[in-house]
Formats: C-alpha cells, sequence, structure tokens
C-alpha cells in the first residue's frame, strides 16, 4: 500500500509525516494497551490526558514558550478565529489593525465588519493582486491588536520578518507555516493556525494565545467562543476533537525526536523551496508569481505560457504521481505546496518533471 502513495502537492488537507500515518496505523486498533481506539477512549481518560499535555508541552519547546503563554485546540477551523478574535478583543470601542495580503486575510476583515467592530486596515497589497508583503506600515499605537496572515497560502507570499508594532500585539493566522521556523514570541499576543495545512487533519485549530490578551477579553459572549473557557479547561470544556489531537501530538513528536526541532525544519525548507525557485528562475517557461522578497517557502505559485499548457502541466504531473499541483480556482495557475511534510525527495522528482516539461512544450 505505502509504495502506491503519490507524492502529495496539496495544499490542504496536506501531506502528513509518513512515520505518523504508519503509527497511526500500527496503533489504532489498540492505542497504548487501552483496548480501544484512539476514536473510542474517553477524553477524560488518562489516555487521553497523556495525548494533549504532551501535545502542549511538545509545542511549548518547539516554540521556546514561556508560562505567559496557553497552547489551546479550539474547532472551527481558522476561519472561526476570524470572527472569534475579534468577538473576545474588540470591546468598549477597541480596534483592531489589519494588514490585508489575500484571500484570507480578506476573509478575517470581513468578519470583524460583519460584527460591527472597530478597525482599520493599515497596509494592502491588492494594487497588484497581492503579489507581495507590505513594507513601512504605521500602525495604530492603541489598536488592541494587529492581525497578519504569516502565509498566504493562495497567493503564495510569506511574511519573513514580523513588522515592527511598536508593542502592539500582533495576531497572526499561521494556519500554512506553523512549525515551519523558529519564532520570535515576543512580538505575538497571538497565534492561530488550523492543522490541516502543517500540522495535522482538519477539524482543529490550535491556538497560542498570551495571557494578557486574556485578561482583556470579554466574558459577555458565549461560553465556546471565549478563550478563557479553552484555557481554563485545557481544551476540554467540551468533547475535543480527540483523533486531530492525537495526530498532531504525532507530528510535533516527529518535529522534535525526527527532525530535530525548528530551526532544522526551517532549513530543510529553505533548501526545498530554493531548489524549486531555482528552476523557476533559470527557466524562460515558468514565472513565479509573487515578488522575490515576498515568496512563500510553502506554497510556490507560478504560471505556465498558456493557461492550455497549465492544464496539460497538471495531468501530466498527475500520470506521474506528482498530484495537487493546479492553483487555487480564485487564481488559476500552478501551485506546489511544499509544507514540513512534503520531502527533499518529492521536490526533486517535481523539480525533474518540470524540466522535462519544459523541454517538450
Ligand atoms: C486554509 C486557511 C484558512 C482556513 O482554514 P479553515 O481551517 O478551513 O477554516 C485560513 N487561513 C489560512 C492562511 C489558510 O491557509
Amino acid at each position: 500500500m505505502a509504495e502506491k502513495r503519490i507524492f502529495n502537492f496539496n495544499a490542504g488537507p496536506a501531506a502528513l509525516p509518513l512515520p505518523v500515518l504508519e503509527e497511526i496505523q500500527s496503533s489504532f486498533l489498540n492505542f497504548n494497551g487501552s483496548g480501544m481506539s484512539i476514536t473510542e477512549i474517553s477524553h477524560r481518560s488518562p489516555w487521553f490526558d497523556q495525548v494533549i499535555n504532551d501535545a502542549v508541552e511538545r509545542t511549548k519547546r518547539l516554540l521556546n514558550l514561556d508560562d505567559r503563554f496557553h497552547v489551546l485546540f479550539v474547532q472551527g477551523g481558522a476561519s472561526l478565529q476570524f470572527a472569534m478574535a475579534p468577538m473576545n478583543f474588540l470591546t468598549d470601542g477597541r480596534s483592531a489593525d489589519f494588514v490585508n495580503t489575500g484571500t484570507w486575510s480578506t476573509k478575517a476583515i470581513n468578519e470583524a465588519k460583519i460584527l460591527n467592530k472597530e478597525y482599520s486596515v493599515a497596509a494592502s497589497s491588492e494594487d497588484r493582486n497581492f503579489c507581495y508583503i507590505p513594507k513601512d506600515i504605521s500602525f495604530n499605537p492603541d489598536a488592541a491588536y494587529v492581525h497578519i496572515t504569516s502565509n498566504n497560502t493562495i497567493k503564495g507570499t510569506q511574511w519573513h520578518t514580523f513588522p515592527d508594532t511598536n508593542g502592539v500585539p500582533i495576531m497572526a493566522d499561521m494556519s500554512s507555516d506553523f512549525m515551519s521556523r523558529p519564532l520570535d514570541m515576543d512580538k505575538f499576543g497571538m497565534i492561530y493556525a488550523g492543522a490541516q495545512k502543517n500540522i495535522g487533519p482538519s477539524g482543529v485549530c490550535m491556538v497560542i494565545i498570551r495571557k494578557d490578551m486574556l485578561d482583556m477579553a470579554t466574558d459577555e459572549i458565549p461560553s465556546m467562543l471565549r478563550y478563557s473557557t479553552y484555557a481554563a479547561k485545557n481544551s476540554m470544556y467540551n468533547t475535543p476533537p480527540c483523533f486531530g489531537i492525537y495526530t498532531i501530538q504525532l507530528v510535533l513528536k516527529w518535529l522534535e525526536e525526527t527532525v530535530g526541532g525548528l530551526e532544522k525544519m526551517e532549513a530543510h525548507n529553505q533548501a526545498k523551496g530554493k531548489l524549486l525557485y531555482d528552476l523557476i528562475d533559470n527557466s524562460d517557461f515558468y514565472r513565479a508569481t509573487a515578488d522575490k522578497d515576498s515568496r512563500s517557502l510553502m506554497n510556490v505559485t507560478f504560471r505556465l505560457p498558456t493557461e492550455e499548457l497549465e492544464k496539460l502541466f497538471v495531468e501530466k504531473a498527475a500520470e506521474k504521481g506528482l498530484g495537487g499541483l493546479k492553483g487555487h480556482r480564485s487564481v488559476g495557475g500552478c501551485r506546489a505546496s511544499i509544507y514540513n511534510a512534503a520531502t527533499m525527495e518529492a521536490v526533486q522528482a517535481l523539480v525533474e518533471f518540470m524540466e522535462s516539461f519544459a523541454k517538450e512544450n
């Protein structure tokens, strides 16, 4: 079975490390000697306590989090965070600054608008179809937070350094580059990431939140929408997404024990990205869509000379066992998502295919 697996370049849900999938498979019928599958175990059992606590501890170690931070697991995907954050923090006339770098940032802004909250768009790259990350932004010093999308999954751009906000906490949607590199957590009040891009299956969103952010959150919203509910109950106010959290735990274990931490992960991701971008830059057949200084190491977006060739490219690649290379339906073109779990071998196979496709066409 495993030898029939393809090189998976899907944007999300996306590839997971093979050793993680194998461990899930081998312990699926009898988790940790319990005689039950992880999907059948009580979330109040010592077996599940061990899973969730280990996932939290590994997150803290990987990101060097100190005691100011809570690590939470929330359902509803990253999309619920677009609404939950303004509901918690934008009360009593407080305002947020947004940087609009594409589809997901726009959705985040829209939720604040639907909720009738105070906000402003401090910068946007919409003038050039979101192909770059804005620089030299001036932020409102009284904002409750500055919201950014650290990696733009659809447009193929990424913040390589985070903006200076003069002490206003950054809130980052890191869905598509969470755990791909080390972070200086001093800048961040909150990070959230839908798991299905880089750390697990869909159905769970990780939220890392600093305690002073919790202190400023309102209690006058439903329990399930309050960060404080999750923080007080170790994410188990109600039944959590157990299987998702378990898979995340195994991915974090792989990151720590097999990869060797986030510096190593970053170096590996840089090497993979370089291979692909070098090929694109040295070709007059492929054209990268994002500005050089803003390119994503996770989602490599590119065009071919014609849309017909793009269609053929995606088809022929699939025949060779290279899947998921079609660009997002809203932008067209091609996209190779090379998250943490995409191997160098997969990227090499893609580069070889791209070279021969360019020659033939
Ligand atoms: C995929 C994605 C989302 C949406 O995630 P859901 O979990 O499907 O809600 C939000 N932000 C970014 C950056 C994404 O890549």
